[in-house]
C-alpha cells in the first residue's frame, strides 16, 4: 500500500520495468526504477537479467530496499533485464508467485513481469496442462509464460507474442526478457499503464514515467494498447509492432485518481494535473460553503488544492489548510485484517490539528471511499476536536463493485456504496453533507470518452467478459481450444 494511503483504500497491484543498455549492467538501473515503483507493490521485489549466455534471477519477499543486498546486485550480470514489485492479486501470497517469473524452455529463457489480471486464467491453465505443461504456481503470469514458450517453439518472436495475445483475455502490461531481448506488451484495451523512455545508454519500459525520471531518462511515449515494443539488444533503439487493434480502450481511471504517483505521466496526462482538475470539478459540481478545506493526506492533497483554488476563484472565503497530520511510521495497514484493527489504524495514522478545526466548518477532501472505515473515523475525529460541521467531498464516483483487473477493492459486501444511495452513506459516515464526483467529470478531466475508460468498479459493468458480471461493450472471448486461433501466419 502506497505511503499515505489509508487502511481501507483499494490496494495496488504491481509495477513492471525492463531495460536494455549498451554494455553496462542493468541490475542497478532496474533496482532504482523498482524503488520509484515501490508504491505499486510491497509484497515482493525481483530482477531477472541476461548476460548473453545465461539468465540471472533474484526475487525476494519484502520491500525493494530489503530484497536486494549489494552482493545480489553484483550477481545480476548483463545489460538487459526486467524487474517487478508485487502486491498479490492472483495467486498465493508467498514466494512461489513473486516475480519476475523466470523459466528456461527449449525455446530459450524467459523472465516475465506482469501488472494486471487475466480473466481466463483457469481455462488457459487447463488447456495448457492437458497438453503437458506443468505449473509451479497458481498465478496467471506462469500461464502467460507457458503459452508464450509453446508459441516460441513454433513461430518467431513477433508471431509468438501475437498468438499469446490472441489467447489471453484480461488486463496486462508485461515486460518480458526473452534471452537478451526485452519486450513490452500492453493489453489491447490498455487497462494498465506502460511507457517507454530513453536513457543515456539505452531504453527503458516502465509502469510509470517516474521510474524513467529517477534514471535521468526522458519519457518517449506510452506503449499503445495492443502494441508490442522490442528493445534492441545493445540499447540502440526499439521497434514497435501494433499486434492487436480494438475500437475502444479501457484505461483504468483509478490509476489517475489513486494509484499512480502524482509525478507520473500516464496516457498523456500528468497525474498531479488530473487530480487538481478533478478537485476543481468537485467544487463545480458540489461545492459547499465552509471555513476551511482539508485534504486527507497524502492522496487527497492535489484534489483539495484544486477544489480550494476553484472555490477561491469563485469568490468563496475559504482557507486551504493541512489540518490532518499523518504519522508516517505506522506500518502497512493491510496486515490488520479485522475491522477493529483497521479502525485503530486510522486513529494511529491521522491526527487532526485542533487549532485549524475547532469552531469552524470543515470540508474534508478524499480521493475515494471503499469500505468507509477511514471516512467514518475521520468525521468522528474532527467532531471530537470541535469542528462545527464536517462536509465530505470525494474526488471519484461511488465504488459499487469489485475490480477483476488486478486491484484489491474489497468484495461487494464490504463496499460501503454497494447498493446504497449517497444519503445512506452520509448517514453512516456521520458527515453533514457528502458528495462524490460524477463519472462524466472524471471522463472530462481525463479528456477521454466514457467508452474508452474502464468504469467497472463504479458502474458494475466491465470492459472484459467476466463470469457472472455484465459488460459495457461487445466482446469476443478468445477461443483457447485452438492455440492458433485467429492468427495469420505472417
Ligand atoms: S474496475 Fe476500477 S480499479 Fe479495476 S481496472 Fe476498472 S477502473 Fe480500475
Amino acid at each position: 500500500m502506497p505511503d499515505g494511503r489509508h487502511s481501507d483504500g483499494p490496494t495496488e497491484k504491481c509495477g513492471v520495468v525492463g531495460v536494455s543498455l549498451d554494455g553496462r549492467d542493468a541490475a542497478r538501473p532496474l533496482y532504482y526504477a523498482l524503488y520509484a515503483l515501490q508504491h505499486r507493490g510491497q509484497e515482493s521485489a525481483g530482477i531477472v537479467t541476461h548476460d548473453g549466455f545465461q539468465q540471472h534471477s533474484h526475487v525476494e519477499m519484502g520491500l525493494v530496499g530489503d530484497a536486494f543486498g549489494e552482493g545480489d546486485l553484483e550477481a545480476l550480470k548483463g545489460p538487459t533485464g526486467v524487474g517487478h514489485v508485487r502486491y498479490p492479486t492472483a495467486g498465493s501470497v508467498n514466494s512461489c508467485c513473486a516475480q519476475p517469473f523466470s523459466v528456461s524452455f527449449k525455446s530459450g529463457s524467459l523472465g516475465l513481469s506482469h501488472n494486471g489480471n487475466l480473466v481466463n486464467t483457469a481455462e488457459l491453465r487447463e488447456e495448457l496442462a492437458a497438453s503437458g505443461h506443468a505449473f509451479t504456481s497458481d498465478g496467471d503470469t506462469e500461464v502467460i509464460a507457458h503459452d508464450l514458450a509453446r508459441n516460441l517453439l513454433e513461430a518467431d518472436l513477433i508471431r509468438a507474442v501475437k498468438r499469446t495475445m490472441d489467447r489471453i483475455h484480461g488486463s496486462y502490461s508485461l515486460t518480458i526478457a526473452h534471452d537478451d531481448t526485452i519486450l513490452g506488451v500492453r493489453d489491447p484495451q490498455g487497462n494498465r499503464p506502460l511507457c517507454i523512455g530513453e536513457l543515456d545508454d539505452g531504453y527503458i519500459l516502465a509502469s510509470e514515467s517516474a521510474a524513467i525520471d529517477v534514471l535521468d531518462g526522458d519519457l518517449i511515449r506510452d506503449v499503445r494498447p495492443g502494441e508490442l515494443v522490442v528493445l534492441e539488444e545493445d540499447g540502440a533503439g526499439f521497434d514497435s509492432y501494433q499486434l492487436v487493434e480494438q475500437d475502444n480502450t479501457a484505461h483504468c481511471f483509478f490509476e489517475h485518481v489513486y494509484f499512480a504517483r502524482p509525478d507520473s505521466r500516464i496516457d498523456g496526462n500528468l497525474v498531479y494535473d488530473v487530480r487538481r482538475e478533478l478537485g476543481r470539478k468537485l467544487w463545480e459540481e458540489s461545492g459547499v460553503d465552509s471555513d476551511v478545506v482539508l485534504p486527507v493526506p497524502d492522496s487527497g492533497r492535489a484534489f483539495a488544492s484544486g477544489y480550494a483554488e476553484a472555490a477561491q476563484d469563485d469568490g468563496a472565503d475559504v482557507e486551504f489548510a493541512e489540518g490532518l497530520m499523518k504519522n508516517r511510521y505506522v506500518g502497512r495497514t493491510f496486515i490488520m485484517p479485522t475491522q477493529d484493527a483497521r479502525e485503530r489504524a486510522v486513529r494511529l495514522k491521522l491526527n487532526p490539528i485542533r487549532d485549524v478545526v475547532e469552531g469552524r466548518t470543515v470540508t474534508v477532501i478524499d480521493d475515494s471511499i471503499v469500505r468507509g472505515t477511514t471516512s467514518t473515523q475521520l468525521v468522528k475525529l474532527l467532531n471530537d476536536v470541535g469542528a462545527e460541521a464536517v462536509h465530505m467531498r470525494i474526488g471519484a464516483p461511488e465504488i459499487v463493485a469489485p475490480c477483476y483487473m488486478g486491484i484489491d477493492m474489497a468484495s461487494r459486501e464490504e463496499l460501503i456504496a454497494a447498493g446504497r444511495d449517497t444519503d445512506e452513506i452520509r448517514e453512516d459516515v456521520g458527515a453533514e453533507s457528502l458528495s462524490y464526483l460524477s463519472i462524466d467529470a472524471v471522463a472530462a478531466a481525463l479528456e477521454e470518452s466514457r467508452a474508452d475508460l474502464c468504469l467497472g468498479c463504479v458502474t458494475g459493468e466491465y470492459p472484459y467478459d467476466i463470469e457472472g458480471e455484465s459488460t459495457d461493450r461487445d466482446i469476443v472471448r478468445p477461443d483457447i481450444e485452438d492455440p492458433h486461433a485467429g492468427v495469420a501466419d505472417d
